[in-house]
């Protein structure tokens, strides 16, 4: 049964806190005492990491830019943006992930150069608040169900002034079936429901909030998939 709303909410809230903070926290890691399965997922994430950093340094780059970075984890965005010179505020839901975002920043920021260190914060991404010039959200829809897609989109859409990039899990037939079986996520790890979001709603959803999608792209390997948009204001 579903629980669409605050007690869900506050189940991935606590899961990221707790177990899911330690299991995310070696996947988004460096260690080598990971399953063959997070390493696959790490990999996977690490592509699509970069495929928004590529795309961010497009154009005129990122320095001076404010990015917000919702749903930040444990900085993999949020740290390099700041490193390349980006104003960048990162939040997320749960309070050991925003810290250990600021413990890595310090640790990366001594063997590089000088930089404005990001403002991270413990805080849900709906209650986020003022304009940034370029929004991210990676691989946090998979935590809202159908229902909560949308509003979600749009609030982060309010936030972007010029550029909203975010990713999601796409519920295609073949995903369903590996859903269905139980492969999309490995055995143990089960710990929150994982919701898969058809690219069509979620480019409604874009739409709705007055913004067109300007850039696709697709990552997937044997655990990980992941499909990126950006999208810029339609006028
Ligand atoms: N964006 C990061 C990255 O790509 O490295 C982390 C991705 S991780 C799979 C999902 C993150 O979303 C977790 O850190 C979780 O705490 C956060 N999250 C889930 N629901 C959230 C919400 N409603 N508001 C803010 N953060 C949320």
């Amino acid at each position: 049964t579903s629980t669409a709303g605050g007690d869900e909410k506050e189940a991935v809230k606590g899961y990221f806190n707790t177990v899911g903070f330690e299991r995310w926290n070696k996947i988004y890691g460096t260690t080598d005492e990971i399953s063959s399965v997070q390493m696959d997922i790490r990999e996977g994430h690490a592509v699509t990491v970069d495929k928004v950093l590529k795309w961010l340094s497009e154009g005129a780059g990122v320095k001076g830019i404010t990015v917000c970075d919702a749903g930040c984890g444990t900085g993999s965005l949020s740290i390099p943006l700041a490193l390349q010179g980006a104003k960048v505020y990162g939040s997320d839901i749960s309070e050991a992930m925003a810290n250990e975002a600021a413990r890595r920043y310090e640790v990366e920021a001594k063997s590089s150069k000088a930089a404005e260190a990001p403002k991270f914060e413990a805080k849900d991404l709906e209650s986020i608040s003022g304009t940034y010039h370029t929004v991210c959200c990676i691989d946090v829809l998979i935590h809202y169900p159908p229902e909560r897609m949308a509003e979600m989109v749009g609030h982060l859409a309010s936030l972007s002034e010029k550029r909203l990039i975010l990713s999601f899990a796409p519920s295609t037939p073949y995903y369903l079936i590996l859903k269905r079986i139980g492969e999309f996520f490995p055995k143990g790890s089960k710990a929150t429901r994982a919701y898969l979001h058809k690219e069509e709603d979620v480019e409604a959803a874009l739409i709705k909030a007055g913004f067109k999608v300007t850039n696709r792209e697709m990552t997937a390997s044997k655990f990980y998939f992941s499909r990126l948009f950006e999208a810029v204001p339609a006028s």
